[in-house]
């Protein structure tokens, strides 16, 4: 794509990493088919292309972001589906990130959204702020008509996503270390992330009993909290850039302490952006600080590693289970696209014993998106209903993912009971049947309990 910058604007660093990225796309177009907002919506300006195309005439022309750039770019879903099927190579993730700040900074707003995109900025990523505010909102429930009546479709979403109980309680609370019985094989720090803590707790106490079971010692430690991908997407850099300071400097306190072989992550919407913290600061100078460099955050996000990653280099020795259950496997945009990890849960569940269903149209989102689904209601519901059809068609009597947003979304669109992948493992490998699954629990043996 031709670009027109000049000499001076390609000084600023942002100017130059987005030229770069313009320069390499083709207008091709292969990308729109497998965009997510594209399917559904159908204008080119919901597409990658269109997008890119909006992005560069902002930043060629100095303007601020205008309401129709603004717009689109909040009905993209940062699924990136449009990075695996590019075949240039277009760094779409890192150029959107660009385009969020500017709209977050310069763009027009109404008071609403500023007001809707502060609160969940102020909430979500703190379990404690985030738990009072499922309890007013399960007060505020019965409003949940009249505000989608009024045309207040965004806090109407919020109150319709809002889990219906109140989970169990976690086994592992806060900061803590769980030791293997046997032989230890290694020591890892798990990132217990913010929103899963409060909705659905049992997926890292499934992920620590699986761990240390396999003599791998689990260390979350007190300081560790949201990974900051909440509020990069919606384009508070800054913001995002105090909590991955934060886990920084935990890791970088605990690896003085004593040797670590990862750092773990079981939500893969958290993963991807833990992976990409080198570039996240890498860019933005005004993250740095005297104790977190640049070099620290490369050095965290290369020792990152979805739990399936870490995972899948386990011997688990053989199947434990005798059982009819058909998983259907949802590997979320952010695992897919993001981390290009495509089968490591399915690999990982068969060898546990279970049968694993394919999920057709597989690559495109199920409208989760980190907020999405409460930012743009519309098209996440459509999105969700499209996944949850896909889903009934594949006749499973699980659905698995990898991320609690997936979970969420799936579980509200299709009525099939939906679990994280590693709950399932774990119930495979000794632990507790999951929650929800316990009409199916009279279909699974353990051998070796026999
Ligand atoms: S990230 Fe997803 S929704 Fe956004 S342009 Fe790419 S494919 Fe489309
Ligand atoms: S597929 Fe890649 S090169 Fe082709 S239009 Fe999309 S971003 Fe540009």
């Amino acid at each position: 794509m031709k670009t027109e910058f000049t000499k001076r604007q390609l000084r600023n660093d942002n100017i130059q990493l987005a030229n770069d990225i313009f320069r390499r796309c083709v207008h091709c177009g292969l990308c729109t088919a497998t965009c997510s907002s594209y399917v559904v919506v159908g204008d080119e300006r919901d597409s990658p292309r269109g997008r890119i195309y909006m992005i560069k005439d902002m930043l060629e022309s100095g303007t601020v972001p205008d309401k129709t750039l603004t717009t689109h770019m909040d009905r993209c879903l940062s699924c990136f589906s449009c990075m695996t099927t590019c075949p240039s190579g277009v760094d779409y993730m890192h150029l959107s990130d660009l385009a969020r700040e500017e709209i977050e900074t310069h763009g027009p707003r109404s008071f609403y959204d500023r007001m809707i995109r502060a609160m969940l900025s102020s909430t979500l990523p703190y379990p404690g702020r985030f738990n009072v505010m499922l309890l007013l909102g399960r007060l505020a429930r019965p409003l949940q008509p009249l505000l989608a009546i009024v045309g207040l479709k965004q806090m109407a979403a919020m109150l319709e996503m809002l889990p219906a109980r109140r989970k169990k309680s976690p086994e592992f609370k806060g900061g803590g270390t769980a030791r293997p019985k046997g032989q230890q094989h290694k020591r890892v720090l798990l990132m217990t992330g913010c929103v899963q803590q409060v909705v659905r707790p049992s997926i890292n106490d499934a992920s620590i009993r699986l761990m240390a079971r396999q003599g791998i010692e689990v260390i979350v430690p007190e300081k560790s909290g949201c990974c900051g991908a909440l509020d990069l997407h919606m384009g508070k850099v800054e913001k995002a850039g105090v909590h991955a300071r934060r886990n920084i400097q935990a890791f970088k306190e605990l690896e003085e302490q004593m040797p670590l072989d990862g750092i773990i992550i079981n939500a893969s919407g958290c993963g991807t952006t833990v992976k990409d913290y080198g570039h996240l600061f890498g860019s933005n100078k005004s993250l740095r600080s005297k104790k977190i460099k640049a070099e620290d955050a490369v050095k965290f996000s290369e020792t990152v590693f979805d739990i399936s990653e870490f995972l899948i280099n386990y011997n688990f020795g053989t199947a434990q289970l005798w059982s009819d259950l058909k998983v259907a496997v949802h590997i979320p945009c952010s695992m897919m696209h993001g981390q290009k990890i495509t089968d490591h849960p399915q690999t990982l569940l068969r060898n546990a014993g279970f049968t694993v269903l394919p999920i057709d149209e597989a690559h495109i989102c199920c409208g989760s998106a980190g907020v999405y689904n409460v930012l743009q209601p519309e098209i996440a519901t459509s999105l969700g209903q499209r996944k949850a059809d896909h889903i009934s068609r594949a006749k499973p009597d699980i659905v698995a993912t990898a991320n609690l947003g997936c979970l969420t979304q799936i579980d509200h669109h299709s009525s099939v009971p939906v679990v994280h992948f590693i709950e399932l493992l774990d119930w495979a490998y000794g632990g507790p049947c999951p929650d929800g699954l316990e009409n199916l629990k009279d279909r699974v043996d353990h051998l070796d309990q026999d």
